[in-house]
């Protein structure tokens, strides 16, 4: 199968400037030829031709963050325990609506019975209509905080030993989720968070000595200092992360997965369904925090890969755009928030493959209406989305 998408602005996702006017070819799924129009040596009636003019390509978009068990909006917290066959049906339905909003790439960070593990294998298979998906299976925590539908541990040795049963049920990363305890479960004299630092340098050796990446779950103060200095690949959220975790995750090379949308849906919700008080205030300081991480964050180096968190908070799928403007909203340039979304977060998932449009690479595209360069919104404005050179959307 040979197709031309011609004559088109091409921003390849290495960082360079964008360029006008040129042609890319795709053959058997990859990149076979980039080039000014007018260089192009083949035949025009042979093959599939798309008007590139007025459109800028880019890759395809990667969401290192989601869960496409669960729909998201006021009551995600609830959705997680719905029946299996509507966890099933709905992941199905929401993989291919994150597909269609130009998310090629996915990694789903974790979901009840494992669900996320036989999607990623349906998907690969090329049985369903979704991105390419790296799943962790599902989180795993310290029992007694955290949801209590993860895998729960205790001691050392349970601690490996579910880093090894998700790698055995097919799990391509390992989650791990630091949070407090529960309420009344909290034992006498216990520290506030029980997943501490000598836990986690336990887990990050584990799934490192495995050959897995591992990303971890920080949602308060104490875990994401522990978070910052452990030598995990991503730290989920992150929003009360200061200067000198900041600087441990730079040198640590750890990346910032901000996932921003979760708070600003959280805060649309908190508003519109006149949560109480409380609550309101809690999304407001959220949002917040992770604006200011964020834009910190920038300026110290941290590398910063695109995570919507769609599903596993109020955000809702098939809305990355959104995740990008707010990085253009705390201090990003388009171009940054668009490499956090592409080649950084194809770094970061472990895709050599994919993640910029260059000759010999898999041909993820999502050719768009505008140039997000110069407006980030322009995400939304999607014509085509390329999967392995197949139009999907
Ligand atoms: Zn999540």
């Amino acid at each position: 199968m040979q197709l031309l998408i011609d004559e088109v602005q091409l921003w390849d996702g290495t960082g360079s400037p964008a360029q006008p006017k040129l042609s890319v070819e795709v053959r058997d799924g990859r990149i076979h030829w980039i080039g000014s129009a007018s260089q192009w040596q083949g035949n025009r009636a042979t093959v599939r031709v798309v008007d590139g003019r007025a459109r800028t390509l880019i890759p395809g978009l990667m969401d290192c963050h989601v869960h496409y068990s669960s729909p998201g909006g006021p009551e995600w917290i609830a959705r997680f325990t719905d029946p299996l066959p509507e966890i099933s049906m709905r992941a199905i339905e929401l993989a291919e609506t994150s597909l269609r909003s130009g998310v090629t790439t996915a990694r789903d960070v974790g979901a009840p019975y494992g669900v996320s593990i036989r999607l990623a294998r349906a998907a690969r298979a090329g049985e369903i209509r979704a991105p390419n998906i790296r799943a962790a299976g599902t989180w795993i925590a310290h029992r007694g905080t955290y949801v209590s539908f993860a895998r729960l541990f205790e001691e050392t040795d349970e601690l490996r030993n579910a880093i090894k049963t998700e790698i055995e049920s097919g799990a391509d990363l390992i989650k791990v989720a630091l949070a407090g305890w529960n309420e009344g479960v909290r034992p006498q004299d216990a520290p506030d968070i029980p997943f501490d630092k000598k836990l986690l340098t336990v887990a990050v050796e584990e799934a490192h000595k495995a050959g897995f990446k591992i990303a971890c779950h920080a949602n308060d103060p104490t875990s994401c200092r522990i978070a910052a200095h452990a030598g995990v690949d991503s730290l989920e959220h992150g929003m009360f992360l200061e200067a000198q975790d900041l600087e441990a995750m730079a040198k640590n090379k750890t990346y910032l997965v901000p996932t921003m949308s979760v708070w600003d849906a959280m805060l649309y919700y908190a508003r519109a369904i006149d949560w109480p008080e409380a609550r309101k205030k809690r999304a407001e300081d959220l949002r917040q925090g992770s604006r200011a991480a964020v834009t910190a964050a920038v300026k110290v180096g941290v590398k910063i890969a695109l995570g919507t968190d769609a599903g596993g908070g109020a955000a809702r799928h098939g809305r990355i755009a959104r995740e990008a403007e707010l990085m253009v909203e705390c201090g990003m340039e388009p171009r940054h928030a668009l490499i956090a979304a592409t080649s950084s977060a194809a770094a970061l998932i472990g895709e050599s493959e994919r993640g910029t449009i260059e000759e010999g690479k898999i041909a993820d595209l999502v050719l768009l209406d505008a140039n997000p360069l110069e407006n980030i919104g322009a995400l939304r404005l999607i014509v085509d989305v390329f999967q392995e050179g197949r139009r999907v959307a």
